[in-house]
């Protein structure tokens, strides 16, 4: 067993503290990898205070992590010891079902194996994610992370990245399309990255008006504050794409009213309440809403070789493990340019 240092939360209402705890020892096909840096997630602080209910505590979050292999099973052929690697939100799936074999692990028809707050497929360990110095993955779940990038800046690609350029892709944004971005955090500064560099005409949907010039120095065109229902009112049926990147209850209906003819929400935010919806508004224009948890490993990696061709990085603020109760408390008030990550030597 491999004696981890980390930080976790030991219940819903407790700040993350030190904790150490034994990783699996190394099975044939896995690489064991020293982590240099976890990016901070919203999707961290929802588990970690049991936002979406059936939390396991203690519990280790971090599923942004970019780190070294320290060593590898005798079976691993894809990665070899001292190359650069990342793992985002899974660790594994059944790799059997329809989805599975279509490189659409993530909607594996058993739910995937989380990177933390969750139980391995061998039904007795205890998923523990990045907020550690070091994490045992099976080398299918693990993905080839380019030197050329800063990695620090990189670590946040393994889940804001992919979770909004895969419903892009989806949606075939391109040249021209008019697509608006809902929500200007971790996730909505990749998706004006991705929408920028796919040639679409990019709008930040945002409620904090001292954001429009970072906006536009992301590469945004136009910047709508959306408490103010003149703007909003201005921009009636106008987008063909909006991505819902927002981790506060919110109501759909005054976004899907921003829709043009066959105009599609793409949803990845995950509040903790569920959202209204006006049929109405939906029947209208013949909108849709799209639904999109992260990527599958294939297309993770195709997003990374995108990323490193283009040099597209996330916006971050590096902290010390120390610093990270303080950072959610940051997050939750919208004070974050744009992805906190964690520099885990600091541990
Ligand atoms: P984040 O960095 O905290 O950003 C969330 C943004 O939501 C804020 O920057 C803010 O943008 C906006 N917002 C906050 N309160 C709002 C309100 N009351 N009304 C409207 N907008 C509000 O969070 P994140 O890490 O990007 O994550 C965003 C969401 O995506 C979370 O719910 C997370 O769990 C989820 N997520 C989903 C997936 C998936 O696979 N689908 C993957 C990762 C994360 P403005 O200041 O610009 O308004
Ligand atoms: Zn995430
Ligand atoms: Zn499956």
């Amino acid at each position: 067993m491999i004696s981890t240092k980390a930080y976790a939360a030991q219940s819903k209402t407790t700040p993350l503290a030190p904790f150490i705890f034994f990783r699996r020892n190394v099975k044939e096909s896995d690489v064991h990898i020293e982590i240099l840096f976890c990016g901070v997630c919203h999707s961290d602080i929802h588990q970690a205070r049991d936002e979406w209910g059936g939390a396991m505590y203690p519990m280790v979050p971090g599923h942004e992590i970019v780190g070294k292999i320290i060593s590898i099973g005798e079976k691993v052929t894809n990665f070899k010891i001292g190359e650069t690697v990342g793992v985002g939100v899974m660790i594994d799936s059944c790799r059997e079902c329809k989805n599975c074999k279509n490189d659409l692990e993530q909607y594996c028809d058993e739910g995937i194996t989380g990177t933390y707050n969750a139980i391995e497929r061998d039904g007795k360990t205890v998923a523990q994610g990045g907020y550690s110095n070091q994490i045992v993955v099976d080398e299918k779940y693990v993905l080839h992370i380019s030197d050329k990038l800063d990695l620090s800046a990189a670590a946040p690609l393994l889940c804001a990245g992919i979770t909004t350029y895969s419903p892009l892709r989806y949606a075939g944004v391109t040249k021209g399309m008019k697509v608006g971005v809902i929500g200007l955090g971790g996730l909505g500064h990749m998706a004006v990255k991705f929408a920028v560099a796919f040639g679409a005409e990019v709008t930040v949907l945002s409620t904090s008006p001292h954001k429009e010039t970072d906006a536009k120095k992301l590469g945004a065109h136009q910047f709508l504050l959306t408490t103010d229902e003149n703007q909003m009112a201005s921009y009636k049926r106008y987008f063909n794409v909006l991505l819902d990147a927002v981790s506060a209850n919110h109501n759909y209906t005054k976004y899907l009213d921003l829709l043009d003819i066959d105009g599609k929400l793409l949803v990845v935010g995950l509040p903790q309440e569920q959202p209204k919806v006006s049929p109405f508004s939906l029947i209208t224009n013949r909108r849709s809403i799209i639904g999109s948890m992260i990527g599958g490993i294939k297309e993770t990696q195709e997003m990374h070789d995108f990323c490193a061709l283009h040099n597209i990085v996330s916006e971050v603020e590096v902290i010390p493990m120390n610093a990270i109760n303080e950072a959610y408390e940051r997050m939750i008030k919208g004070d974050v340019k744009y992805r906190f990550v964690i520099d885990t030597s600091t541990l």
